[in-house]
């Protein structure tokens, strides 16, 4: 790299000094010496000393002016020189930053306030924006909002500490798209170590990151039906376990393999076969939900997993049950493969995933093996791995059938509990179920109740109750100790929306001939969930007919409070589970007291069920409670009891 003008001679004023030195100094001893030589010395001495001095003196001054003068000349010469040679790459750097400024990475630079002060065409190509428009401005108008005020802290401590920063950062284009990008900061520092300046570069990574999403669908998905792969599912399964571990959860592994899936291949060619299996894959995934994995291990092997089953084996096993009939009726369900209609039914092996469980592949394994055990009991069918669940589902199932015949046989019985005004006397009961199952003997409803529920026997055995209390009911009409009573009966949701409910209540009434204010059905909040206009319109045919409503567990669920006084209720019902430990936790107190104002304020009747103490009684009537049912007064008890309860009441009432 040469600099323009670099080996040109030096000036000619350097040539003249040296041979001028020379001639003025011969000028100056010369004639001193012909003098020395020629003249009696003493004659001369006297003129001579004093002109030789002062020739000698001149001699000297001119001989330093012409040296300093030479040295300055060679000073500038090299200064020049110098300074050209620096021009010369100052003009290379510009020349360098000019040309890296134009690439293809987008850059700008900010001043030391952060306000962008140069921005290169690139950037302008990537963030849409043109250079004019952002200057000025700082760079904050490219956020995406994806990132939070951390993030950016972060990025600028470390430009501050260690003088340049880079990461990926997403940003906004001026058209709005967000799109990934690596930055990189730099901070420029001025000679007292300030930043005077920041640079920074940004290369757009949209198609990188996209090509990397597509490797890992390659890698993690299988291509046929877009479900997780074998590789995916084991990873899952490994982290799930990892967690269990930890926290004392279960959850569990499902493994579906289609009855005679390879006919199908075979005789109608793959084609046929990988729409079938499309359709399969859909099924599972409508049929697990979103909170569950489907995967996909190969052929006609699928695979759920089921990371959050709660902690108890016997739920979790009733959980995966239900699942699994499901499945097998959506598998069952007929499909179209071009011209041809076919049916599917797969065999499904279960096995839990717990702190217990050995790794992935071995869990995987274990819910193979009860596949193969579901296909060897004849196919269309689940089994368990696990013996405990395998057992627990047995004996559901046994549970079950015994229920669905327990009506027939006469174990269905309902047992009558006391609700008592502030006076004490007995206003009305509740009837509740018992099941006296003829090997465990009573069994309490929150063990049948669910059951019942899951298999819809709720509906007729929801049906027989009402039944019974209304032909009790009537009963006691002609009964001067029990006449006045009313009787609450719990009403199942899935009871109360059966198309003909309200006939089969007029039906009950007709038939017994009950006095339908005597009535008061129960509902629960889960009820308001769904269609609450047509729960609503229910209500009101039900009202019009003089029944009563009482919302029971009332604070337990989870509805807005909105619905209250759009329906035609008539009484609200504190949850138990507030009273029973009103004093063990001032939330309760806090809650109960909440419940008595709001009926109050609706205009409602309100009733605390779980008084089990004269303080529970007490405090509840303090608050304005004037309705009681609890052990206090009465456990549940069979008619006969019943009976003797109501007259030691009226004795205690009445003293
Ligand atoms: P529920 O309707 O909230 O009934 C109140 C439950 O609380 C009853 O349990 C009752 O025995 C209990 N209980 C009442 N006072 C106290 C007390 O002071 N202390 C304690 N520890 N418990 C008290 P039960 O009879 O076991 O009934 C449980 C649930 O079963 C009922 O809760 C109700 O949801 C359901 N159920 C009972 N009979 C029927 C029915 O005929 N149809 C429907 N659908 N569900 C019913
Ligand atoms: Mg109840
Ligand atoms: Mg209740």
């Amino acid at each position: 790299m040469t600099a323009k003008g670099a080996g040109r001679k030096p000036p000619s004023y350097r040539r003249w000094p040296a041979w001028q030195a020379a001639l003025l100094c011969s000028a100056a001893i010369l004639p001193l010496t012909s003098v020395l030589l020629w003249a009696d010395w003493r004659d001369v001495a006297a003129p001579i000393g004093v002109g030789g001095s002062v020739m000698a003196v001149l001699g000297g001054v001119l001989l330093r002016q012409s040296r300093r003068l030479a040295r300055t000349e060679e000073a500038l010469f090299h200064s020049e020189k110098h300074l050209r040679q620096l021009n010369a790459s100052l003009q290379t750097e510009l020349d360098i930053a000019a040309l890296a400024f134009d690439t293809h990475l987008g850059m700008f630079i900010t001043d030391a306030k952060g306000n962008i002060c140069k921005a290169n065409p690139t950037f302008e190509r990537i963030t849409g924006y043109r250079a004019e428009e952002v200057l000025g401005l700082n760079p904050r108008i490219l956020n995406s909002g994806r990132h939070d005020a951390d993030f950016y802290r972060e990025m600028w401590t470390g430009i501050h500490a260690q003088g340049s920063w880079q990461g990926e950062v997403w940003n906004r284009r001026k058209n709005g798209e967000i799109y990934p990008q690596w930055v990189t900061i730099s901070a420029v520092k001025d000679g007292a170590g300030k930043p005077s300046h920041y640079v920074a570069t940004l290369s757009d990574i949209t198609l990188r990151r996209a090509a990397e999403q597509e490797a890992h669908r390659l890698a993690f998905y299988d291509p046929l039906t877009g479900l997780p792969n074998r590789r995916m599912l084991l990873d899952r399964m490994a982290l799930a376990l990892r967690k269990y571990s930890d926290e004392g959860e279960q959850g569990a592994l499902m493994f579906i393999d289609l009855d005679g899936f390879k006919h199908v291949n075979d005789s109608l060619g793959h084609q046929a076969g990988d729409e079938l299996l499309q359709l399969t894959a859909k099924r599972i995934a409508d049929i697990s939900g979103d909170s569950a994995l489907v995967a996909r291990l190969g052929g006609d092997e699928f695979v759920i997993l089921v990371e959050v089953l709660g902690h108890s084996v016997a739920d979790a096993s009733q959980r995966m049950e239900r699942v699994a009939s499901r499945l097998l009726s959506k598998l069952a369900e007929p499909c179209w493969i071009g011209q041809r209609r076919h049916l599917l039914s797969g065999s499904i092996g279960i096995t839990l995933l717990n702190a217990g469980a050995s790794d992935a592949d071995e869990t995987l394994q274990q819910a193979e093996m009860a596949m193969y055990q579901a296909k060897q009991a004849g196919r269309n069918t689940w089994r368990f791995f696990d013996p405990t669940m395998q057992a627990v589902a047995v004996r559901r199932a046994l549970f079950e059938s015994e229920l669905r015949q327990a009506e027939r046989r006469n174990e269905l019985q309902l047992h009558y509990q006391i609700q008592v005004d502030r006076h004490g006397s007995a206003t009305g009961v509740e009837a509740l179920l018992r099941w006296r199952h003829p090997e465990y003997g009573m069994v309490p409803p929150y063990d049948f109740i669910p059951i019942a529920e899951e298999s819809y026997l709720i509906i007729s055995i929801g049906h027989w109750a009402l039944m019974s209390a209304c032909r009790q009911l009537a009963e006691w009409a002609g009964d001067a100790e029990t006449a006045g009573l009313s009787m609450a009966v719990n009403i199942s949701p899935l009871q109360f929306q059966q198309a003909d409910f309200v006939e089969r209540l007029e039906e009950v009434l007709q038939v017994t001939g009950a006095y339908p204010e005597r009535l008061k059905l129960e509902l629960t909040e889960n009820l308001f969930l769904q269609e609450p206009d047509a729960v609503r319109d229910t209500m009101l045919r039900i009202k019009a007919l003089g029944v009563r409503f009482s919302l029971d567990d009332f604070g337990t669920g989870y509805s807005s409070l909105s619905y209250l006084n759009r329906l035609p209720l008539d009484q609200l019902k504190i949850d138990q589970s507030f009273v029973r430990p009103l004093f063990e936790d001032v939330a309760n107190e806090v809650i109960c007291a909440s419940i008595i104002d709001l009926a109050r304020n609706l205009g409602l009747e309100v009733i605390a069920e779980g008084v089990e103490t004269q303080a529970h009684r007490d405090w509840l009537e303090q608050q304005g409670c004037h309705a009681f049912q609890g052990y206090l007064f009465g456990r549940p008890v069979p008619m006969s009891t019943l009976r003797v309860q109501l007259r030691e009441l009226a004795a205690t009432a009445g003293r």
